[in-house]
């Protein structure tokens, strides 16, 4: 059995004037070949939303609501070859046919994703995201070189309106950050956590010069035992009330893995670099981005390709979502990140 973990980001449009964002960690869990299973740690409340092809139910009992994968792609450069279709019926079988909108989406995912990265990110997954989650990544091989990227394309049709307010842009860069911070040349997946010195992923023990180790050890190691322990919402709430300062979103104070994605996408969104005040954490977080050439090619590239529109601070976004309960890290799925 193969374990591989999976983190999904959700954002959306409620209305135009009011925006509710709700953010999710996810897991997939492999189980065998066949079955593939997600479970959301969703903001708002407990509940667990395992996905397969059977669409099974909530683990919980809170919430019912209907993920589903749709088609699956191969990636092959610039293009996707359909793998597979899942059986669907209604509304998602509508989404099915509309290859259009898959093709539109890829197009999107292509001009964040660098040509010479595509053989990382090897499979695409069309799925219905059903307002729980907007996109996720999950290592499809054990040594963390290959992956898949799912886009939820309700989501991505928001209001029936393309990236309605570059929200799909913005989740496709949060989701290439979880990639290039957990992949193969950061992480090494034959480390277990017991042996391992520096921050362990989830899905393998961070090397001692990766992004990840760096962001873990200067910023989390010295609030480590609070984070966790703080377990109740309530308890949540007050960890990032004390330490918001830290973070560029509520979000990104759910675990290691989802703050340096958070500060990935700041980073490549934000202009004008890193601010003078050195003393703040979150402007010290995105200057482990700046000190590695590597990233600084990413964002010039993602600069490059997306519109106006999505090169917005997430610290002004994330103005909107103060009225978001807490992303539960306590979860299997968001403690992958950060156990
Ligand atoms: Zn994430």
């Amino acid at each position: 059995m193969l374990n591989n973990l999976l983190f999904v980001k959700k954002e959306l449009d409620m209305s135009i004037t009011k925006k509710l964002r709700i953010l999710n960690c996810v897991i997939i869990i492999f189980l065998g070949i066949v079955m593939i299973s997600i479970q959301s740690c969703k903001k708002d409340d407990d509940a667990i939303i395992p996905v397969s092809e059977q669409n099974t139910d909530v683990d919980g009992g809170i919430v019912k609501k209907e993920e589903k994968f749709i088609t699956l792609y191969k990636v092959d450069g610039d293009h996707i070859i359909k793998e597979k279709d899942f059986k669907v019926k209604g509304k998602f079988l509508e989404f099915q046919k509309d290859t259009k909108k898959h093709q539109q989406v890829w197009n999107l995912v292509k001009k964040i994703v660098p040509i010479e990265y595509r053989s990382k990110m090897s499979e695409f997954m069309i799925y219905f995201g059903n307002g729980d989650s907007a996109g996720y990544v999950v290592s499809n091989s054990n040594d963390l070189s290959k992956w898949q990227m799912g886009i939820a394309v309700d989501d991505a049709y928001y209001n029936g309106i393309f990236d309605s307010g570059g929200e799909i842009t913005y989740t496709i860069i949060h989701e290439l950050g979880h990639i290039i911070t957990l992949e193969k040349a950061q992480v090494n997946s034959t480390i277990s956590e017991d042996e391992c010195t520096n921050f362990f992923t989830g899905e393998g023990c961070s090397r001692k010069k990766s992004n990840i180790n760096i962001l873990y050890q200067n910023h989390w190691a010295d609030i480590w035992g609070e984070f966790k322990g703080s377990n109740s919402e309530t308890a949540k709430m007050n960890f990032y009330n004390k330490y918001k300062e830290r973070y560029v979103t509520p979000y990104a104070s759910t675990n290691p893995g989802e703050d340096i994605a958070e500060v990935f996408t700041e980073f490549v969104i934000r202009s004008g670099g890193v601010k003078v005040n050195v003393n703040n954490r979150v402007e010290q977080k995105i200057k482990i981005m700046y000190d590695d050439k590597e990233m600084i090619k990413f964002r010039n590239h993602i600069r490059k390709n997306i519109t106006k529109k999505s090169k917005r601070s997430l610290s002004v976004l994330g103005t909107l979502k103060n009225t978001h309960v807490f992303a539960n890290r306590n979860k299997k799925s968001c403690l992958s990140h950060g156990d």
